[in-house]
């Protein structure tokens, strides 16, 4: 490009330039005098005022809403708040509820297992109470058996034992000291705790008495067959006077019958009369837990009122 022609665009550049702040200075110049012109009018002032209160009202309005919506937050809260308390109210209510019905079942295990406890120490005490006066009554048992002045029994021993009190009294068993029904029978059983006579169960045994559940072992055999009513009548006073050897070192025997009954409830049952009762305790003491033909003795005391029905007993 010529250097003139690009000279004349740089002028002329420059005057478009100079031109255009001419124009721009102008225009504000004229916007200036128009804002004044218009400030000096009362409506332009109005118009501002009008503005302001527009956007105090929106100002307000928005606070409002702001305000509405954080109460409306605050209530909800509240009874948010409210609803958990109620729950946790009714929570703790179950809890002590269920806790009051802990402590009751374990007061109710405590005091039941107390009840065991005193019961327990009851019976204890009842135990060694009775131990205690058993005792006691072994040691006046004794002093009584000992000392020939004393004239009294221990008064524990003159109980009466009775198998079934409300019951009428059983006729074999008064009449012989011996019942077929045994501690079975319906009737009454009476018997004394010391008395001069003592019952001796199957004290003596022999083959002829046997007759019934045995006889057919003795029958078999020969030595059986030949026994005769005098084996009987010697073998008898053999044990006669061995028994009464023994049972005389107690006291003196006024009367000494075996039952000659082959009935098994009767069967070899002995009576002996001592002439005390100390004698009778004496035998009675000593003769339990002894043997006599391989057999443990089954020693009591007797009521028997008469001989005669006792001995002959059916
Ligand atoms: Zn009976």
């Amino acid at each position: 490009m010529p250097a003139k022609r690009a000279w004349r665009k740089l002028v002329k550049k420059q005057q478009r330039q100079r031109r255009r702040q001419r124009q721009a200075r102008a225009r504000e110049k004229e916007e200036a005098l128009e804002e004044e012109a218009l400030k000096a009018k009362p409506e332009y002032e109005a118009w501002l005022k009008q503005q302001a209160e527009l956007e105090e009202f929106h100002r307000l309005a928005s606070e409002r809403l702001r305000a509405e919506e954080e109460e409306a937050w605050l209530r909800r809260e509240a009874l948010a708040q409210r609803q958990f308390q109620i729950d946790r109210a009714k929570r703790a209510q179950e809890e002590s509820k269920l806790e009051s019905l802990r402590l009751q079942q374990a007061k109710e295990l405590e005091e039941e297992l107390e009840k065991q406890r005193k019961r327990r120490e009851e019976s204890k005490r009842l135990a060694e109470e009775a131990a205690a006066e058993f005792e006691a009554m072994l040691q006046r048992m004794q002093e009584y058996m000992d000392d020939s002045e004393d004239r009294t029994p221990p008064a524990e021993l003159r109980r009466v034992v009775e198998t079934n009190p409300a019951e009428k009294l059983c006729e074999f068993y008064t009449r012989t000291n011996c019942c077929r029904y045994g501690n079975s029978c319906t009737f009454n059983h009476r018997r004394p705790m010391l008395a001069k006579i003592l019952l001796i169960r199957h004290f003596f045994t022999h083959p002829l008495l046997q007759v019934g559940e045995t006889h057919k072992e003795y029958a078999s055999t020969d030595e059986h067959l030949e026994l005769t009513e005098q084996d009987l009548r010697n073998d008898y006073d053999e044990f006669f006077n061995d028994a009464i050897g023994e049972l005389q070192k107690f006291g003196k025997i006024l009367n000494f019958r075996a039952v000659r009954n082959t009935l098994p409830h009767l069967r070899g049952h002995v009576f002996v009369e001592y002439a005390q009762e100390r004698f009778a305790l004496r035998a009675f003491v000593n003769l339990q837990g002894r043997y006599y033909a391989s057999r443990r003795l089954q020693v009591e005391f007797s009521n028997l009122k008469g001989w005669r029905g006792a001995v002959c007993g059916t």
